[in-house]
């Protein structure tokens, strides 16, 4: 048996914490690839790491003295360091670092520092090899996540090395210039690894047990998922259930390798498991309920548009040459509604406004901002009729006006806006039905 082991920010906050992921990884020798996040906050009020590159770079980006910052970095890793009693010295590493700030390396190769010093400690500490992610991890000359090279150079380099630790979150472009995945993306990394060795599991250690039916900042103690399908676990990071990276399943996938979501603070707990199929039923009819605020929404209306062909293109042209991304456009006989990011969205309004008239002609079109998105999901729900009419009728009783419901062509999930100051109390209402009652 291989496993991959991918420990995130929280875990590796500090020698303590490096200790019992020292104690988790000795507990068993199928544990051979171990791929560290950062060092995140050691208490609710600490800074990651990751974030202090980000402004330090920022300093340095405007040519000002970075000193300071450079230094509360360095005693970061230090504390670790020292409190392992290992006989490792950072010195020369952060003098390249502060060259390559100075050189204006920008903020990709910034943050990835994080990573990688952390890899170096690890790598020391637990007598495995240090493997550079820039060399194996590869993004194309448009910035994309190159998997069948990544994979290539993955594979070839592992093979050579038993036991390894590999830094998430970047990789390189083919000339060497580092990238980084988006916030989060060491995920993605423990799943590439994983990839590339066939792991029989991958383990993603965090701060909590596994996976939540809901988010505990809004549902006080909900209860843990026990499987649930990559697809699934997909449509819930997006809408922000961010235990684990939404792309991190994509390589995975592709070898069906389970995740096993774990806690480093408690490994005694079983965790959740993430795969690609299973006949265990859910506990539940729904899965999990995720949501997002910070939406708007275009409602166009023109009579008769069902009949009048391409209607449908030319507004999205308009959203499309903004270069805006679309949530879901739920669409009726006369209208058709289309939801974007309002941040992505604002600055651009009346550009699209004034091209959708332009490109389709509508009767009247109208914005509607504060909106937020609440995903129900799960494969429970295909064979169970009328949970979209119990959604309703849960929010209603709840007095929630509800904008917009789409249900996915998978019957995976069920989308509904709501005004944001709705946001909490419909999820609550959800739970509530589903969840509390246990039907
Ligand atoms: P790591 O640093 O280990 O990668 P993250 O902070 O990325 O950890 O993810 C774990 C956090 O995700 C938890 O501490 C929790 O606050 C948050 N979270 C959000 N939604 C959920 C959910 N549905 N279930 C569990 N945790 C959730
Ligand atoms: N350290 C990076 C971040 O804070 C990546 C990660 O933790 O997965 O986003
Ligand atoms: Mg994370």
């Amino acid at each position: 048996m291989k496993k991959v082991v991918k420990f995130g920010g929280s875990s590796l906050a500090s020698a303590e914490q490096f200790r019992k992921v020292g104690e988790i990884i000795k507990a068993d020798p199928d544990r051979v690839y171990v791929v560290p996040s950062a060092p995140g906050k050691r208490h609710s009020k600490d800074t990651k790491v990751t974030d202090m590159l980000y402004k330090t770079y920022e300093l340095a980006k405007e040519g000002k003295d970075f000193g300071k910052q450079i230094n509360d970095i360095k005693a970061r890793y230090n504390e670790i360091i020292e409190g392992l009693g290992l006989g490792l010295d950072l010195s020369k590493e952060f003098e390249t670092i502060e060259k390559n700030f100075r050189e204006k390396a920008g903020p990709d190769y910034a943050a990835s520092r994080g990573e990688y010093l952390n890899g170096i400690i690890m790598a020391n500490y637990l007598g495995y090899e240090f493997i550079d992610s820039a060399t194996v991890v590869r993004f194309d000359n448009n910035g994309d996540f190159d998997s069948e090279t990544t994979n290539r150079l993955m594979t070839k380099k592992l093979e050579k090395t038993p036991k390894a630790v590999v830094p998430g979150f970047y990789g390189a472009y083919a000339d060497g210039k580092i990238k980084t995945f988006s916030r989060g993306g060491s995920d993605i990394t423990g799943s590439i690894v994983s990839r590339a060795i066939r792991a029989d599991v991958y383990e993603n250690w965090t701060d909590v047990s596994g996976f939540l039916v809901a988010d505990p900042r809004i549902i006080d103690k909900p209860p843990y998922i026990e499987t649930i399908t990559y697809t699934e676990l997909r449509e819930l990071a997006y809408m922000g259930a961010s235990v684990l990276h939404e792309d991190a399943i994509f390589p995975v996938r592709k070898e069906g390798i389970p995740i096993n979501i774990r806690n480093t603070n408690k490994p005694e707990d079983p965790g959740t498991w993430i795969v690609e199929s299973t006949a265990k039923k859910s506990k539940y009819v729904i899965t999990g309920i995720a949501g997002k605020k910070g939406f708007c929404c275009v409602n166009v209306v023109k009579d008769q548009m069902n009949s009048e062909v391409g209607f449908v293109r030319r507004v999205l042209q308009a959203f499309e040459d903004q270069n805006i991304s679309i949530e879901h456009v739920p669409s009726g006989i006369d209208t058709m509604t289309v939801f974007v990011q309002q941040d992505e969205f604002i600055d651009k309004e009346q550009a699209v406004v004034s091209e959708i008239h332009r490109l389709a002609h509508p009767d009247m079109l109208e914005i509607e901002s504060d909106l937020a998105l609440v995903a129900v999901v799960g494969r429970g729900m295909r064979a169970t009729r009328g949970t979209a009419g119990r959604i309703f009728s849960a929010l209603a009783h709840a007095s929630v006006n509800v904008r917009m419901i789409d249900q996915g062509s998978s019957e995976l999930n069920i989308i509904i806006g709501v005004e944001t100051r709705d946001f909490e109390k419909a999820i609550a209402a959800i739970y509530d039905i589903f969840v509390t009652t246990q039907v």
